[in-house]
């Protein structure tokens, strides 16, 4: 290391972030040492911006470069790639079968309990790593993670319900609905319609720049807006906003053999058997995070749609401005997707 010491940046609470040097690590067996690059934010921070992050650096949406490896790890020195969230186990039945987001003895969360993508080096161990091809830039990389990863495992989940998948309606423009609606296109089929709503009438000019049929719910019911679009009963619906009555309106418009996935926590759900979900055949889907394999298939839709994806990083801040762009992110009226913190 050129440096022995590194800035990182320390989340005290309200909104404040101020910054320290600390050693960079060194890696042990099987870790990696990961030059941070970028990290994309993410609306699940907002804890840690606003209360504070006394456990570790946080940024869980980040890419970089490994510059140094202990023992036994794989991938080589140079390589760049994104970082999976979950530390997961390798053992137990669900990692075993593949579903690393589904792991029963979880070791850690990047950004969350341990360090992550803000610091300028951090530690990860090589099974969370997935290396890009050389024509991926490096900041795209973390398009892999919450936007395409999460996104298209909630694509995923539909089709394992539904086998004729025709028209999808996603609730929320934010960066995770911009994900839903990117990865509806690249999953299902390019010419499906694709209805998008909300609230924020500031994010809906991108997702309809990305192909979605906007519905702007702050001047149409979502009635209305399907029908201006033709587009009366969706066969899926996605949610991304985690309210109840946006769950509810959206299993109510399904088709019938219609599928409501739900992506992440949020409120509840309440419906009746008779007529919402019985007669119908209907099902209600929960989606979390996505596997660390999916990121094989992910990987090559980026390589392939580097441009259109690209769209979703609207915004970048340079690491010291860290402060800034979550204010920016979480401005009411944010014209943001997601927005890139990078390092120099
Ligand atoms: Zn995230
Ligand atoms: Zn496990």
């Amino acid at each position: 290391m050129k440096n022995e010491f590194m800035k990182v940046p320390n989340f005290i609470g309200n909104g404040k972030v101020n910054f320290e040097e600390r050693k960079i690590p060194v890696p042990g067996d099987n870790q990696l040492l990961i030059q941070a690059k970028s990290n994309l934010l993410c609306g699940s921070d907002r804890n840690q911006f606003y209360n504070g992050s006394p456990k570790c650096i946080p940024g869980h949406e980040g890419s970089g470069i490994i510059v140094d490896k202990g023992m036994n790890a794989k991938f080589e020195i140079g390589m760049k790639g994104a970082i999976y969230l979950y530390d997961y186990c390798h053992t137990c039945r669900s990692c075993q079968l593949g579903f690393t987001n589904q792991c029963l003895h979880k070791n850690h969360d990047y950004g969350f309990n341990i360090d992550g993508a803000f610091c300028e080096y951090y530690l990860v161990n090589d099974y969370v790593f997935f290396p890009v091809h050389e024509s991926i830039n490096v900041i795209n990389a973390s398009l892999l993670l919450d936007v395409m990863g999460t996104g298209g495992h909630a694509t995923k989940r539909a089709q394992l319900i539904h086998k004729d998948i025709q028209s999808v309606l996603i609730n929320g423009a934010g960066p995770i609905g911009l994900g839903l609606l990117a990865m509806s296109k690249l999953t299902f089929a390019k010419d499906i319609p694709v209805l998008i709503n909300d609230i924020k009438s500031s994010r809906l000019p991108l997702a309809k720049k990305m192909g979605g049929l906007p519905i702007d719910l702050s001047k149409h019911s979502l009635e209305e807006g399907m029908e201006e679009h033709g587009v009366k009963n969706p066969d899926v619906a996605i949610d991304a906003t985690g309210k109840s009555i946006a769950r509810k309106n959206a299993l109510n418009a399904l088709a019938k053999r219609g599928v409501l996935v739900m992506v992440g926590n949020g409120e509840g759900l309440e419906f009746e058997q008779y007529p919402d979900i019985g007669s119908p055949e209907r099902s209600i889907l929960g989606s979390e995070y996505f596997s660390y394999n999916e990121m094989e298939a992910n990987h090559d839709l980026l390589k392939n749609n580097q441009e259109y994806l690209s769209q979703i990083i609207t915004h970048q801040y340079k690491i010291e401005d860290v402060q800034k762009a979550y204010e920016h992110f979480f401005s009411h009226d944010s014209d943001a997707g997601k927005i890139a913190v990078v390092h120099n």
